[in-house]
């Protein structure tokens, strides 16, 4: 082979070095057309690729909305419904094209169970986008478009961003008409047949009270212990009866309720006084404390007067009584050894309330339930002890007429406080409500 001497050919070794420079960055411009096409080829492809991707995933979420049975529903955070499925349609009447974009108010009409209106701070949807923190609503009813009540059940999720703020709110809502109507019959059932057994049980309880009494009736020693005992599991039925009957009335919203301003630390005083006796029968100490200091109930130097804060709340004296005495007998029950404190403190919006004790404590894992109707902690501590599971229900119902709060905090072997937050009332404000109180109650003049 004969070598090509590029110097030679061309005549002049600085010709041949321009040529070669031309033609290398000719193979370098080649060479990166041929990539720039392969690669916007492979780019065109991506992008059709995953535009593809994307109106899969449109049409797989659009297949998975319309076919869910619940209505689901998106609102933005300026209040526009952006999402509207079949199940929302079908349950309200809206139709999705007619929904979609317009304010959720006009469409999303949410009553209570006794058709009132919600208040914008308690209307589900407003709530969780100023909370934060999903809600689910169990009483709610909806209105639908040709304004017939629908009873719903509601879960409102809030969707936030990364900056830590609400986007948009997903509502999901099912018809939960049939479920209401069972749930109505049988209460309805339990009301009536409390009813009815509370009267014969009335009547055996206070025939055995009456053979009970030595001025009475003669009875030997082992008559005697029959009947304490028949009479023991009869008061027993008659609290479960009676229980049954405020707690059904609870459910239906029957529990009578008749609020007025009350000074707590007075009322609060007077039931413990009235309930030290049971706690003292077993060897517990009773201590009353009014303040967040400690007792800050104070004696003039005369000694006549006492000056301690006043805690003001509107709420059923009768009905409170009903749910601390719960609160202090559950207490006193599940507490061998130790002292049951009863206090009250607040700051200028609300009043607490607290009864706590030094008994068997309760476990994290039963905390969350204790308030649910007929739960009872089982364990060997308090299987043996007799109850019905309702109390604590009642005294959450009652608690909760006074637009009230009722939780617990409890070490299981240390013991428990049940605490009860009470709006609290000024004493401008308690003055102006008792006024008003004493007007509607003043008879006619003529
Ligand atoms: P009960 O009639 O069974 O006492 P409640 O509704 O009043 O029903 O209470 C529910 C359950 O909560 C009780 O069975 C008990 O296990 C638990 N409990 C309530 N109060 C206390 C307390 N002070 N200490 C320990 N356990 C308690």
């Amino acid at each position: 082979m004969i070598p090509i001497d590029f110097a030679t050919a061309s005549g002049s070794s600085s010709s041949s070095s321009v040529w070669l420079i031309v033609f290398s960055v000719a193979i370098l411009v080649l060479v990166g057309v041929i990539f720039a096409l392969i690669i916007r080829r492979h780019d065109a492809k991506a992008i059709v690729g995953s535009r593809n991707e994307a109106s899969t995933e449109k049409v797989k979420a659009e297949v998975i909305l319309s076919s869910i049975e619940d209505g689901v529903v998106m609102i933005d955070s300026k209040n526009t419904i952006q999402v509207f499925n079949n199940g929302a349609s079908r349950l309200i009447g809206w139709k999705k094209e007619d929904a979609e974009g317009l304010d959720y108010h006009s469409v999303l009409q949410l009553i209570d169970t006794k058709g009132r209106a919600y208040d914008q701070e308690h209307e589900p949807f407003a709530r969780v986008m100023s909370e934060q923190k999903p809600f689910r609503d169990n009483q709610a009813v909806i209105m639908t478009k040709a304004n017939r009540q629908i009873p719903i059940h509601l879960i409102v999720t809030p969707i936030i961003d990364s900056k830590n703020a609400v986007n948009a709110v997903v509502g999901v809502f099912r018809d939960v008409t049939q479920e209401r109507a069972d749930e109505e019959q049988r209460a309805d059932f339990i009301s009536t047949a409390s009813h009815e057994m509370r009267t014969p049980v009335a009547a055996i309880e206070g025939y055995l009270a009456l053979a009970l009494n030595p001025h009475v009736a003669n009875i030997d020693g082992r008559a005697r212990d029959y009947l304490e005992k028949a009479h023991t599991s009869t008061k027993h039925l008659g609290q479960l009866f009676q229980d049954l009957l405020t707690s059904a009335k609870a459910e239906d919203g029957r529990l009578v309720n008749h609020p007025q301003v009350v000074e707590f630390g007075a009322l609060l005083e007077q039931i413990t006084d009235s309930l030290r006796f049971t706690a003292e029968k077993k060897g517990l100490t009773v201590e009353f404390l009014i303040g967040s200091g400690g007792n800050e109930t104070k004696t003039t130097a005369a000694g006549e007067k006492v000056i301690r804060p006043l805690y003001y709340a509107q709420a059923d004296p009768d009905r409170m009584r009903e749910a601390i005495t719960n609160l202090f007998d559950n207490g006193v029950k599940y507490t061998d050894h130790g002292k049951i404190s009863v206090g009250l403190t607040g700051d200028d919006k609300v009043i607490q309330l607290y009864v706590r004790d030094t008994g068997a404590g309760i476990a994290a894992e039963d905390l969350p339930h204790l308030f649910q109707k007929f739960y009872r902690v089982d364990n060997s501590t308090t299987r043996s002890i007799n109850g019905t599971g309702l109390g604590l229900f009642i005294s959450r119902s009652i608690v909760e007429l006074s637009q009230g709060r009722i939780w617990v905090e409890s070490q299981l072997g240390e013991g428990t406080t049940f605490y009860i937050n009470l709006p609290r009332l000024n004493t401008q404000q308690a003055s102006n409500l008792q006024t008003k109180e004493s007007k509607s109650f003043s008879p006619l003049t003529t």
